[in-house]
């Protein structure tokens, strides 16, 4: 049975032990009777308001003992992830839950001055001036952290604007992405880990392929879901696909439940697919041009972001004009790249993109070599036989596809 293969179990609160007040069927049994095996327990919830304190009186009121040491809420989480950087300063939005747990980790609410980071969670009595203030101290230089990134929570009158409706004007107003620390990303889980014995197996137990079972995965743990069916509209290599299925928390100890091998994510997961474009220019010479980038110092092709309004092909032009000063005609498509390994760009910003770079042959017809300095610090033609080393990771590939004279290949 499934409970074998592991020495602890993360669980997920709402939808997996309890709805609401109401604890779920077979919840109260299953927790007994993981705890009869000598499994570890922790308790999952992203709401970042309640105090550890809180959530433990709500569950042995249903009926499952709990550890405050055993609880991880967005709250608690954030504090473990401050508090291991060492981060002493903060200004928060959020509610008298957060600031405990904050204070727990001896971190000081900043009212004057800047701040190390700008922390943002719940706050059902947000006002302006707090939106004003965050705003201000990020454009500063304040870095911006976000408890959990739920942009409602539900409630019998329908959805609740949460943290993520706060996060959203913030973002709006300073063009910054908060490092989000609840599910699904990994901080939760590294949070949730604490205290574990090095090596122990551990499993997320969670209703939401979208948080749950992505976050298990991007923090390298088995994931098992609890829902009525096995989600069909996933398919193999999609992170949000579980191990596991089972309908109620009774499934761990069933002998039928199947596990497969988890998945592990080798890149982080994107928030966003962009269109891009690449160029492979070839001269006269049949030599290929490559800039070298400023952002990483390895050599490339020109490549940038197709902008709003213009066509792929304007797209490829208009970089190669732009990070080298030579103009060239578009003469084929050579191929379309999205392999997520190098095509998912995490920017300092926050941002996580993947993009969708079509590559383009070109020739030179006219300007001269001068770059810009900004996005390419150096331009230059090489014979294909002599490239520099330093090149960005799938370049030769797609170079080696328009030598190839290969249309229409994709990766
Ligand atoms: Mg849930």
């Amino acid at each position: 049975m499934l409970a074998d293969h592991f020495d602890a179990f993360l669980l997920d609160l709402d939808g997996v032990l309890h709805v609401g007040p109401d604890p779920l069927p077979d919840a109260v049994d299953a927790v007994a009777r993981l705890r009869r095996s000598g499994k570890a327990l922790r308790f999952l919830t992203n709401d970042p308001r309640p105090t550890r304190a809180e959530v433990a009186q709500r569950l042995t009121r249903m009926g499952m003992e709990a550890d405050i040491a055993e609880i991880v809420t967005a709250a608690s989480a954030t504090a473990a992830h401050l508090q291991k950087r060492a981060v002493a300063t903060a200004y928060v939005v959020g509610s008298r839950g957060l600031r405990e747990e904050l204070r727990g980790a001896d971190v000081e609410f900043v009212a004057q001055g800047q701040p190390e980071v700008v922390v943002v969670g719940c706050d059902e009595s947000v006002r302006y001036s707090d939106l004003r203030q965050a705003v201000t101290l990020i454009t500063r230089g304040s870095r911006f952290i976000a408890t959990n990134p739920d942009p409602t929570f539900p409630t019998p009158d329908g959805p609740w604007p949460a943290t993520g409706a706060i996060l959203a004007a913030v973002t709006a107003a300073t063009g910054v992405r908060p490092r989000v620390i609840g599910k699904p990303s990994p901080p939760m889980f590294e949070a949730a880990l604490i205290g574990l014995p090095r090596g122990a197996r551990a499993a997320v137990v969670g209703d939401s392929a979208d948080t749950d079972v992505l976050g298990a995965h991007q923090a390298g743990l088995t994931a098992i879901l609890i829902a009525p069916e096995a989600p069909s509209n996933v398919q193999g290599g999609d992170p949000r696909t579980p191990d596991a299925t089972i309908t109620t928390m009774a499934g761990l100890f069933s002998p039928r439940e199947p596990l497969h091998r988890p998945l592990r994510l080798t890149f982080p997961w994107p928030q966003e697919i962009r269109p891009g474009v690449a160029a492979v220019v070839l001269d006269e010479r049949g030599d290929v041009l490559l800039v070298r980038r400023a952002d990483n110092g390895l050599w490339g092709l020109p490549s940038g972001h197709v902008e709003l309004g213009e066509t792929i092909a304007h797209a490829a032009v208009r970089e190669v004009l732009e990070e080298t000063g030579l103009q060239v005609r578009v003469s084929r498509l050579v191929g379309v790249y999205s392999e997520p390994e190098s095509q998912v760009v995490a920017y300092l910003d926050g941002r996580v993109c993947q993009f969708i770079t079509a590559s383009f042959a070109c020739t030179p017809v006219g300007g001269a070599l001068r770059p810009d300095g900004v996005e390419a610090v150096a331009a230059r033609f090489f014979p294909v036989g002599e490239m520099p080393t330093d090149l960005l990771r799938m370049h030769p590939q797609w170079l080696a596809d328009a030598l190839d004279g290969l249309i229409g290949a994709y990766r």
